[in-house]
């Protein structure tokens, strides 16, 4: 009997100290966010969707040197290159992304001596199919003039510590 007694006493601190943690949890403040209506804070040095810019003048950065595609690990990255005028300068012809192989290790960047390719902070890019991951130039730079302005951004915010 007196056991029984000792049980039920047990279960019942239990429990009243079960209910007051979860009142406690339940006014204090949410830890989750609402996704996609509510987003955390993103790192400036975040590792997403990869971007070509161009300067201000609207001149493609890239100088077809191929440093990326040589770095790349994965070798998610094929460039063709041709002159870009009369000038002697260099473009790309072909500038792909195999997004599908790329680790997003950001090489490419740390490689690129005119901050033309960039890992931006777009990770919202899922895709249906194997296809839409195949970036190519034109989508790159698509991202890039989409971009530019974060892009330009936290380029400036981590250059002190580079
Ligand atoms: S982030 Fe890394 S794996 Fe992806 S394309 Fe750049 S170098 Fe290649
Ligand atoms: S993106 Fe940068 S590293 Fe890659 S080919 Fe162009 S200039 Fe060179």
């Amino acid at each position: 009997m007196a056991l029984e007694q000792a049980a039920k006493s047990l279960m019942l601190k239990e429990f009243v100290s079960a209910f007051f943690l979860s009142m406690r949890y339940f006014f204090a403040p949410k830890s989750t966010v609402n996704y996609p209506f509510e987003k955390g804070p993103v790192s400036p040095r975040f590792r997403g969707e990869h971007a070509l810019r161009r300067y201000p003048n609207g001149e493609e950065r890239c100088i077809a040197c191929k440093l990326c595609e040589a770095i790349c690990p994965a070798q998610a990255i094929t460039i063709e290159a041709g002159p870009r005028g009369n000038d002697g300068t260099r473009r790309t012809t072909r500038y792909d992304i195999d997004m599908t192989k790329c680790i997003y290790c950001g090489y490419c960047q740390e490689a690129c001596p005119v901050e033309a390719i960039v890992e931006g902070p777009n990770f919202e890019f899922a895709a249906e199919t194997r296809e839409e991951l195949f970036y190519n130039k034109e989508k790159l730079l698509e991202n890039g003039e989409r971009w530019e302005q974060e892009l330009a951004r936290n380029i400036a915010l981590d250059a002190p510590y580079r």
